[in-house]
């Protein structure tokens, strides 16, 4: 069985790339390697960024195919924010339910203005591929939904429970992980990659 480090800690996306990818694959993650150097996720896209953590992993670890995703929520009414800043909206060290308060704080003016405004938002997703060094591809999903001010369900990680996704009434906090790994943003960046490493005849 091909071997894949996803270079994250976090639990939740391993978690959903195992789901996505299926048993053929043995990934492991970061948290096996807490030896590895992590680096600062300085760029300006999530494909910077993605590239930036595949690199340092892949050149610690030659021999290892490295998977890395770089991810964030973008809503329209805060002009893409928070964006590649997702994770440390609220600051350096925030929680995720930081980050969740924040975003409603952002958004709170706009509906007492008007009432009943929809924030319309995407999830995006960035993943970046390599071995020995280098970025074999990359691929990027998105998916399109709205973003509530109160939240609905615990299911998921980050700003899961805000974001509704269009075509459905219930926020990532509440559709079962299954339907998430279908439609989202990671499902689709990951699709992409098995079709590329179909066309590339990829065996690993
Ligand atoms: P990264 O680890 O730098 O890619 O940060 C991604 C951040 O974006 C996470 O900490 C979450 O706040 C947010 N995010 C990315 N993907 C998802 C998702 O699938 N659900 C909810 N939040 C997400």
């Amino acid at each position: 069985m091909p071997k894949l480090l996803f270079a994250t800690t976090n639990a939740h996306k391993t978690d959903e790339v195992r789901q996505i990818l299926g048993p053929q694959w043995e990934i492991e993650n970061l948290r096996s390697h807490p030896h590895l150097p992590v680096p600062e996720e300085s760029g300006a896209t999530f494909e910077a960024n993605a590239i930036i953590k595949a690199l340092a992993a892949s050149l610690a670890l030659p021999e290892t195919f490295v998977l890395a995703d770089d991810s964030g929520l973008e809503v329209d009414a805060l002009h893409g924010a928070p964006g590649v800043y997702s994770a440390r909206f609220a600051g350096p060290n925030a929680t995720d339910a930081d980050n969740r308060e924040r975003l409603k704080k952002e958004l709170t003016p706009f509906s007492i203005a008007k009432p009943a405004t929809i924030f319309p938002g995407r999830f995006r997703c960035c993943i970046a591929f390599a071995q020995n060094g280098q970025v074999l591809c990359t691929h990027s999903g998105a998916v399109e939904g709205t973003l509530r001010l109160t939240e609905q369900g615990s299911g998921g990680f980050g700003y899961d429970s805000l974001f509704t996704p269009d075509g459905h009434t219930d926020t990532f906090g509440v559709l079962p992980a299954e339907v998430k790994n279908q439609l989202s943003h990671r499902a689709r960046a990951l699709g992409l990659l098995v079709e590329w490493m179909h066309q590339t005849q990829f065996a690993g």
